[in-house]
């Protein structure tokens, strides 16, 4: 019989912003299932309508395109909405209690705690088992979890046995009919015909649960694999209240879609080699689940923006230019986009790429270029006048600006012959030009800039603060 191709998928609950988490078990999905010519199918587990919002979903979908899990790919299949199949969830709910593997049970929650206080036990004491109850008002649905144990064969963390005595009866159907997370996770499952569940370690306690039910059906369970949790530096959990996780924020300061995935990929798994920094095809050659550590990656912001700022350094200048766009003359540009130059831009970019990690720190680099006058910062002002030298030798390389011909090698001699003539190094000596120019203590080479500037702007600039030191 021909080997089915394998199905993987990624399921995730459209409750907030895309979770770098999510990202990262995604890309593993993605990656599996391009390695294989297998399948990736997405499925927007929508069930919880208090949590759930459609733009969390448009979100989601957007956010894997721009890692590029494109939807228009033939390896890709869905989206497959969770509240379409409210009536398959329901039906294998029915086949469970018609075969005893399920049975209705009436007890409150309060019920159910007076009978815990009682025997000392936590939980759902398997009170109604054998009661022969059915469906009814106030009724919940639950498994009859057998006596034994359960193997999950985990391809991350290889066997995993679970004591069946530590998993009460658990609840399949709600009193108001409405299927449960685990419930309708594998009746979706079995129904997109999934061959591989590789998910968030947060939910290996659920595997045993699903696995008894996908047994109970009649099915064959997928192959699982749960992956660890990323934390944060403080070695807590991810979490959306403390934490930056959000894919879209990064997107939005110019983290890289391939920088991105690079760095997700390397949370838990290193591609062979002495670098992490891998072009994806080769991530796709080398990945497997069992090279997945078991313990939980850092999530570390610092190593990231150096996997972008690698990424941005092996742009073509041209691609550099045109990624940058939407920071200087589009949706992301904070400045008023009337005096942008892109013939300026250019010729500033190659100084502008080796010194960014990510690209909306581009606009501080450049803005002084496109304005009337650059905004004075007064902390660097005053530190770049604070020596009795500053405004003498500003005066005098003014003076040389004046007649100069103006291009960046005649401009910095003659910064360098005002230096020579007060015995003062060149990275001290221009402190004062830099802010006059720039507005502030640091950036980019400064020579080119003040070339593409022009004299009469340069003077205009060096005047203007030469008249704020004087009154
Ligand atoms: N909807 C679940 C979540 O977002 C995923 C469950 C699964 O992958 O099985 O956590």
């Amino acid at each position: 019989m021909a080997q089915q191709s394998p199905r993987y998928r990624f399921a995730p609950s459209p409750t907030g912003y895309f979770h770098v988490g999510g990202a990262r078990t995604a890309l593993y999905n993605w990656i599996l299932a391009l390695q294989t010519d297998g399948v990736f199918v997405l499925r927007i587990e929508d069930t919880d309508d208090s949590r759930n919002h459609p733009q969390w979903t448009q979100g989601i979908i957007d956010a894997l395109a721009w890692l590029g899990i494109d939807s228009t790919d033939s390896h890709f299949e869905g989206p497959y909405f969770q509240s379409a199949n409210a009536g398959l969830h329901i039906d294998a709910g029915e086949k469970l209690f018609a075969q005893g593997r399920a049975y209705y049970c009436d007890l409150s929650t309060e019920d159910i705690q007076s009978r815990a206080n009682v025997s000392g036990r936590q939980g759902y004491d398997g009170y109604s088992r054998d009661r022969g109850l059915g469906p009814g008002p106030g009724h919940v649905l639950r498994f009859r979890v057998p006596e034994g144990s359960t193997i999950v064969q985990d391809e991350v963390r290889g066997e995993v046995v679970f004591d069946n005595a530590t998993i009460e009866d658990f609840v399949l159907l709600r009193s108001n009919g409405s299927p449960v997370f685990l419930l309708a996770n594998v009746v979706d499952d079995m129904h997109q015909s999934i061959t591989h569940v590789v998910r968030a370690e947060e939910h290996l306690p659920n595997a045993p649960k699903q696995q008894m039910i996908w047994e109970a059906l009649g099915a064959t369970p997928p192959r699982w694999a749960h992956v660890p949790v990323l934390v944060n530096e403080q070695r807590k959990k991810l979490s959306k209240r403390r934490d930056k996780v959000a894919v879209e924020q990064y997107r939005d300061e110019g983290i890289l879609a391939d920088a991105m995935k690079n760095y997700l990929m390397t949370l838990g798994w290193a591609p062979s080699g002495d670098t992490e920094i891998v072009p994806f095809q080769k991530m796709i050659d080398e990945f497997t689940l069992s090279s997945v550590n078991h313990s939980p990656a850092f999530f570390d912001i610092i190593k990231l923006q150096a996997f972008n700022a690698d990424y941005i350094r092996q742009m073509t200048v041209a691609d550099f230019i045109a990624a940058c766009d939407p920071w200087l003359t589009g949706e992301r540009a904070t400045w008023d986009t009337s005096y942008y130059d892109a013939r300026i831009f250019s010729a500033m970019a190659p100084l502008v790429q080796t010194r960014v990690q990510r690209l909306q720190e581009v606009p501080s680099m450049v803005d002084f270029l496109f304005c009337e006058m650059p905004v004075i910062d007064d902390a660097s002002f005053t530190k770049a006048f604070s020596q009795d030298w500053a405004v003498p030798t500003l005066q005098a390389i003014r003076r040389g600006f004046e007649t100069v011909e103006w291009n960046a090698d005649a401009l910095k001699a003659i910064v360098e012959k005002v230096g020579e003539d007060n015995s003062l190094k060149l990275g001290k000596l221009q402190a004062p030009l830099r802010v006059a120019v720039t507005g502030r203590s640091v950036g980019p080479p400064l020579f080119e800039p003040i070339e593409l500037l022009g004299r009469d702007a340069t003077l205009k600039r060096i005047d203007e603060v030469l008249s704020r030191k004087v009154s």
